[in-house]
């Protein structure tokens, strides 16, 4: 029998997850508090990544991290800017068409912002879920509150509508940020940090930690 995987969230993030996984052959349920919440729905600006001949990867990076200021991880951003281009391709290679100039973006020295008009994270949230769902990924809305543990292992999870789903094989959170929590803010309101806080309970329990969670981002930036 085929791995059952659960996903939970449904912006960029999960529904690429669930593509990619769905291709391979999984069977795939995608469970998201909101459909249309999370920061992929209302992000504008668009997608950076070194694809035009005066840049490269490595130049994104330098940006980046004098930006940064020395609080980057900077294996992640040297992952990240050499995997931006690939992602991009990938993304056009699959029917997204983005708008055909690039923009220059604050603390960027080329231009590389990736968009499709001011509305890049609702048109392609829009574009993966049609994508998931021509695939056969079952998208449902529903609220993770609990995982269940057996063992050391996660066997199960609570979901506030449905109660207890056992025999999970894979569980993947994607669940995205918590900056709802900040007084002033731009971010959804299911950015509430549901899945930073599940898996750090979980994590705790079994002597793992998490390396930051503080750094986190609202837009406009300042
Ligand atoms: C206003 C704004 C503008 C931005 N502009 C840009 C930009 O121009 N360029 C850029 O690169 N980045 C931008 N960002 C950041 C970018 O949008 C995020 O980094 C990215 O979208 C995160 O994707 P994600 O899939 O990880 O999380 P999200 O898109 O936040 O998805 C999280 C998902 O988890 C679900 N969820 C949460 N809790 C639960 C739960 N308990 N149970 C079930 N489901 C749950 C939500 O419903 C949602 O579907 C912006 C962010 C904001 C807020």
């Amino acid at each position: 029998m085929r791995p059952l995987i659960y996903i939970i969230g449904s912006g960029i993030a999960g529904l690429s997850a669930a593509i990619a996984l769905r291709r391979a052959g999984y069977d795939v349920t995608v469970i998201t508090k909101e459909l249309h919440g999370g920061s992929s729905y209302v992000s504008k600006g668009g997608i950076a990544a070194a694809t035009a001949i005066d840049d490269s990867p490595q130049m994104h990076a330098e940006d980046t991290l004098r930006v940064g200021d020395g609080l980057c991880d900077v294996e992640a951003v040297r992952y990240f800017t050499s995997e931006a281009p690939v992602i991009i391709e990938e993304l056009i290679r699959m029917g997204f068409e983005f708008d055909k100039d690039l923009r220059l973006e604050g603390g960027h020295f080329r231009r590389r912002v990736h968009h499709k008009t001011d509305e890049t994270g609702r048109v392609l949230t829009e574009f993966l879920l049609k994508e998931a769902v021509g695939l056969g990924v079952n998208i449902v809305e529903d609220e993770l509150m609990a995982l269940q543990i057996g063992d050391g292992v996660i066997r199960g999870f609570v979901t506030r509508e449905r109660g207890l789903i056992s025999n999970v094989d894979y569980l993947v959170l994607a669940m995205g940020g918590y900056a709802y929590l900040w007084q002033y803010t731009s971010n959804p309101s299911t950015n509430t940090g549901d899945g930073v806080a599940i898996a750090l309970g979980w994590g705790r329990g079994f002597g793992y930690g998490v390396r930051s969670i503080s750094p986190n981002h609202n837009n406009p930036g300042r």
